[in-house]
């Protein structure tokens, strides 16, 4: 839940989270849409699939037991060689350095390097450092401590060198060259997405909606259908119309702009823009989705869907 979320942002989540599936048999034996529906709201819904899985694999694969060793962690879906590291130094003592972006900040502060932090040699040199640097006794405090610093006193701006307890041992602060380390490749500025939403009741007075694929950024989620603005759609209302075809295979026929939200995701932004929509012919099907439903509206908050579409039903 902490990858690229601050603690007290997941705080809340975590307890619910927990106390829903308080037990691997637990997350193991519920549907991932309620799985899901818990994590809604809290971004990178690929964490909460790789958790469901990764429950699966542990009750089903590993009988029940939470493997320690950096190995077995790295075969359980989601967790990479940090997470690994860390959970295997902190909960189990074992001696491995976990390198988050706080670390390789404070290292490449302390040891002075003005290559790019995010080259790929640059990347491995701080690795070999940390691998030296960690202790043979408490690594797990050793790689929280330095965490903390990175987060608290080595911040990436105005990191506070003169109450830092390793100020003495910092080459950064000895040439005063703290603010200009890291040194970062240049970004590309993040792209802008135009998305559309279609929304369209039948006679039941039900809302059609579709469920993503259970891959991507906010797979296995439900959305009103629709998609992205491509070259060669002559409007908005062109793109909808398109994008519904090709997902349930109905035409529609689309009516004025309700709303719009704007939402930024880690790459990219989006401007999300909803549309009256009705059924021209046809009867949807899940074509480019996974599913697709005729749902009652006062049952709408019943299945998770992302914030974008979740705003755009609150205006409504
Ligand atoms: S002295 Fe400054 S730059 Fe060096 S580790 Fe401490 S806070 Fe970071």
């Amino acid at each position: 839940m902490l990858q690229q979320t601050r603690v007290d942002t997941v705080v809340p989540f975590y307890e619910r989270f927990v106390s829903t599936f308080p037990t691997f048999e637990a997350l193991a034996g519920a549907s991932l849409r309620s799985v899901l529906k818990v994590w809604e709201n809290l971004g990178y819904y690929s964490r909460a699939r790789n958790l469901h899985k990764a429950a699966h694999v542990i009750v089903h694969e590993m009988n029940g037991e939470f493997p320690s060793s950096m190995k077995d962690l790295r075969n359980l879906p989601g967790i990479g060689p940090y997470i690994a590291a860390a959970i295997s130094s902190i909960a189990f003592g074992q001696v491995v350095p976990a390198v988050d972006g706080n670390v390789k900040r404070v290292l490449a502060r302390v040891f002075f390097i003005q290559d790019p932090s995010d080259d790929k040699d640059v990347k491995q040199q701080i690795q070999d450092i940390a691998n030296v640097l960690v202790p043979k006794h408490d690594s797990g405090a050793f790689n929280q401590a330095v965490m903390e610093l990175g987060a608290m006193i080595c911040r990436p701006r105005n990191p506070r060198c003169r109450e830092c307890p390793i100020n003495k041992s910092c080459e950064a602060f000895d040439h005063g060259a703290q603010d200009s380390l890291p040194v970062l490749l240049k970004r590309h500025p993040i792209p802008h997405k135009e998305m559309t939403a279609g929304i369209m009741f039948n006679q039941k007075r039900q809302l059609l909606v579709v469920q993503r694929p259970n891959h991507g950024l906010l797979g296995g989620l439900w959305k009103f259908p629709g998609g992205e603005r491509m070259e060669g759609d002559k409007d908005l209302a062109h793109t909808l119309r398109r994008s519904i075809r090709e997902e349930t295979g109905i035409h529609v026929r689309v009516g004025k702009t309700l709303h719009s939200v704007k939402h930024t995701y880690t790459h990219f932004r989006i401007t999300l823009f909803a549309f009256q929509c009705s059924r021209r012919s046809g009867v949807p099907i899940p074509l480019d989705c996974q599913d697709v439903l005729w749902v009652k509206v006062g049952d709408l908050g019943q299945l998770p869907m992302s914030k974008a579409d979740r705003k755009i039903w609150e205006l409504l």
